[in-house]
């Protein structure tokens, strides 16, 4: 690629030799030469002006506590439910239906190729209706809240349990990833917090109010809260992240604002 020119503001027009193509719609952002052994290196740094540079500027009073359940994706502190949408159940049923079709058929057999490749096409579909499941799930929790707690799963034990296949099936640990991504695209805040007794811990008075796992209700004999159990649990997680670190600065960062134009406006007074 010899002969290219490269129109710097600070050298005027250069003659390069591009290592590698310069992307269109980038807006070159800063030029420096180095001297190696053979010859000079020029390295740009390019910025791309439709990605808007992210200040975070949340509001840390919308806040929300998600908890993942058996029977429902999720319930928020607020005690809204998000399902598993039918269309996708439906699908990972026709997975497992497929799948077994495949051990049973025998191998080498024409049979078996077929079902082999109807199972990858379902896998595909399966795939599909959870990220969009999960695309729209984590739009219509950020266009609510500006904070968004959630236990923390990567803890041993977990993959023990019932609840553990549950988590595995909806695929939550992609949602979250998900959820963080645009999260922090859109300057909000996704904070994981402990799982140590969530479902257990009563979320008004904080006393421990042991179940089983098929116990689907919250009931406080200490202080008489009664609430569906996701729902307590839930609250548990809204009232951890609430300590958080960057929660308090920016708590503070809003109070001392609010103290500014409040001045600002006795000033102009
Ligand atoms: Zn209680």
């Amino acid at each position: 690629m010899q002969g290219n020119q490269i129109a710097l503001p600070m050298f005027g027009k250069v003659k390069v030799v591009l290592h590698r193509p310069i992307p269109g719609g980038f807006k070159i952002k800063t030029a420096s030469v180095t001297k190696k052994a053979d010859g000079y290196y020029l390295t740009l740094s390019l910025e791309d002006p439709t990605v808007p540079e992210i200040k975070p500027d949340f509001n840390p009073d919308k806040i929300t506590g998600i908890d993942v359940g058996l029977k429902e994706f999720l319930t928020t502190s607020d005690g809204e439910t998000v399902s598993i949408p039918q269309h996708y159940r439906k699908a990972q049923k026709r997975l497992r239906v497929l799948q077994k079709r495949v051990s049973r058929r025998k191998k080498g057999s024409n049979r078996r190729q077929k079902a082999v490749k109807q199972l990858g096409k379902q896998h595909k579909k399966v795939a599909d209706k959870r990220k969009d499941f999960h695309f729209n799930t984590a739009n219509h929790l950020l266009s609510k809240y500006d904070v968004i707690a959630h236990e923390d799963l990567n803890v041993k034990g977990l993959a023990r349990t019932r609840l553990a296949t549950s988590v595995l099936d909806a695929g939550w640990s992609s949602f979250l990833l998900i959820l963080t991504n645009k999260a922090v695209n859109a300057g909000l805040l996704v904070v994981p917090v402990s799982a140590h007794n969530t479902s257990q811990d009563c979320s008004t008075c904080g006393e421990k109010v042991p179940k089983k796992l098929h116990i689907r209700w919250h009931e406080c004999p200490h202080c008489g809260c009664s609430l569906d159990r996701d729902h307590n649990a839930a609250i548990n997680i809204r009232s951890r992240a609430e300590g958080h670190p960057v929660l308090k600065a920016q708590r503070l960062l809003s109070n001392s604002r609010i103290g500014c134009e409040a001045r600002a406006l006795s000033v102009l007074r």
